[in-house]
């Protein structure tokens, strides 16, 4: 059956077994991710039993990176990457060269050629995007200044990465006059112009092959594209308006792998960033989300098929090197240029420990370093066992580059030159502020938009000892402005409620609107506090009872008091008269009352 099902055989294997062992990975308080990699060495050609196909499991993988590119630029505006360019251009730049500096060494130290020296040094260059973006979405950092600057260092990486992909084989070809031809744009423009086109010609007809495809985007697309969308909105279908958000997506990034040479990656990053100023752009990013999860999770089963276990016994120091470039050296180069742009220090861990991994660009490269008979067939190796361990301790990084921040920045005068003190030419820096507050007997109020605001405001007034847990940073912006105390972070953890003193607390409001998180956030304030009155809410019976279940004293349902609100209004018109205060619904409501 495996052989006559490939795709079936891939998808059941892959999200079964993904989800057992992330399951289990997540019982042992290791990131799921760990156990999605697992998922695919068992899966993968180098252990017993069943054996997927690598080649569909790859293609999986890259509608994985597709949607979460698209996802990305949903959330970014041309002005949001335009921002962050003094730091993000020359950083990427600066670190790709170092990185490919160190690989290249290493590789020197090998014994292979030059040209497979510099292969292997790019690989270890640049990070994957999945995995970065996972990092920054899971600790909600998308939005804020370190994360928008991640994103553009990431944009700048791909775009190398573009480049890369089409200079190579030309190098290769310049090495061996044997070599396959020209590329086709490039051989006509040549021909244009009468004159064979080198290798700077090819930098050329690359770029305008990109700068086509930008400009396209950011004419036509701007209008076109969003327009388009909100005519599927008319038409009232949800259905519709689901699939229009991925035929955008992925039309667009097909269209521009296909006719501009750019990767799928960064076609679905202009895709979704033409629509991000359209108002349907929030829509459409819930749409795409758990298509986006389910792929990105096949990223990391695809990635671990590649992995031979037996690589880190049959050549333990090589592996070492390729991981200490990854790790450590991509790491502390990240970390001293951020410094020398006058970021502050938590800025460029996190930065750091963003980059400190590969993934998917490695393994092209790899690829394409073989085909070329430029890499070594170790290298290969060496970069896929580099991308599977970076991957693994990703996690780690980003939790000990958080200790170390505390450490550095929770010193009273910590280095002066890592204070945003000095004037800046950037810039402010987001809010970090994680200090625990000196509140006890308050209210703690969780989110702070379209209820929470309402409920602050209202608490504000009357003078109430309260603060608010968010981590919308212009919410945090605004809120501290208006002279609220805030716990920026995911309330889902138990260091922000720790740091809210929910200990010390009276009362919880949990006024966010996803009601798995408001669960995770109830049930471990209940933990640290037996005694708080704890408020919810939710959008329908069931999460009702999910919350109470999890020590929720009451719930609000906020479709519920919709209703309510309608028939008062009917009732002093004399429509539906009876009482409206009470609950006039099909149901009773235990939860409210
Ligand atoms: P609304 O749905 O308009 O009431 O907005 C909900 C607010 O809660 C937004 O400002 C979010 O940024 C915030 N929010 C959502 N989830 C969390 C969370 N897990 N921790 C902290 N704030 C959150």
């Amino acid at each position: 059956m495996h052989h006559e099902t490939p795709l079936i055989s891939i998808l059941v294997a892959g999200f079964v077994l993904a989800f057992l062992l992330g399951a289990v990975a997540h019982r042992l308080k290791l990131p799921p991710l760990v156990g999605y990699l697992i998922a695919g060495v068992v899966v993968g050609p180098h252990t017993p039993g069943y054996v997927a196909n690598q080649q569909l499991g790859q293609q999986l993988a890259e509608v994985g990176v597709i949607l979460l590119m698209f996802g990305v630029g949903l959330h970014f505006s041309v002005k949001d990457l335009w921002s962050v360019r003094a730091v993000a251009l020359p950083g990427a730049i600066v670190q790709m060269a170092a990185a490919t500096g160190l690989g290249f060494g290493l590789a020197w130290l090998l014994g292979w050629p030059a040209g497979g020296g510099l292969i292997f040094g790019l690989a270890l260059s640049v990070a994957s995007t999945v995995v970065l973006l996972k990092a920054l979405q899971d600790r909600r950092l998308v939005e804020s200044t370190r994360g928008r600057i991640a994103v553009g260092w990431l944009i700048v990486e791909d775009l190398a990465m573009v480049l890369a992909l089409v200079l190579l084989p030309a190098a290769a070809s310049v090495g061996a006059s044997d070599h396959g031809g020209p590329d086709p744009l490039a051989a006509a423009l040549g021909a244009a112009f009468g004159v064979e086109l080198g290798l700077g010609g090819l930098i050329f007809a690359t770029l305008a092959k990109v700068g086509a495809f930008v400009a396209l985007m950011l004419v036509v697309g701007r209008r076109f594209v969003p327009w388009m969308l909100h005519w599927i909105a008319h038409s009232g279908s949800r259905e519709l308006f689901r699939l229009g958000v991925l035929a955008i997506a992925l039309g667009i990034a097909g269209g521009a792998a296909q006719l501009f040479g750019v990767s799928l990656a960064l076609g679905a990053f202009f895709a979704g960033m033409v629509l991000s100023e359209s108002p349907l752009s929030q829509a459409a990013a819930n749409e795409s989300l758990p298509l986006r999860d389910a792929f990105a999770v096949l990223f990391f089963v695809s990635a671990g098929m590649l992995f031979d276990p037996t690589i880190v016994l049959r050549e333990p120091w090589s592996v070492f090197g390729t991981v200490f470039v990854i790790v450590i050296g991509k790491s502390i180069a990240a970390f001293l240029i951020v410094l020398a742009f006058r970021r502050s220090v938590g800025t460029a861990l996190t930065i750091s420990a963003s980059l400190a991994q590969i993934g998917e660009f490695s393994f092209i490269l790899a690829e394409l370093g073989l085909k070329l008979n430029m890499l070594p067939e170790a290298g290969r190796d060496l970069i896929i066992a580099g991308a599977i361990i970076s991957i693994i301790l990703n996690p780690f990084v980003f939790i000990f580059a958080e200790r170390l921040r505390v450490r550095i920045e929770g010193k009273p005068a910590p280095k002066p030159a890592a204070e945003p003190a000095a004037p800046s030419p950037e810039p402010a820096e987001e809010p970090s502020g994680a200090e625990p507050t000196a509140l006890s007997g308050h209210v703690v109020l969780v989110g702070a938009g379209r209820v929470g605001g309402l409920v602050a405001e209202r608490l504000r007034t009357t003078g109430e000892s309260f603060l608010v847990i968010e981590d919308s940073e212009p919410r945090i912006v605004a809120l501290r402005d208006a002279g609220v105390e805030v716990v920026p972070g995911n309330a889902a953890s138990e260091e922000t409620l720790t740091l809210a003193n929910v200990a010390g607390a009276t009362t919880l409001v949990v006024a966010i609107p996803n009601a798995f998180e408001a669960g995770q956030a109830i049930d471990q304030a209940r933990r640290l506090n037996p005694d708080l009155h704890v408020v919810g809410r939710a959008h329908s019976e069931a999460e009702v009872e999910h919350l109470r279940g999890l020590g929720a004293d009451m719930v609000i349902m906020g479709e519920r008091e919709i209703a309510r609100a309608m028939l008062a209004v009917l009732n002093e018109h004399g429509v539906a008269g009876g009482d409206a205060a009470g609950p006039p619904l099909l149901r009773p409501a235990p939860s409210t009352g």
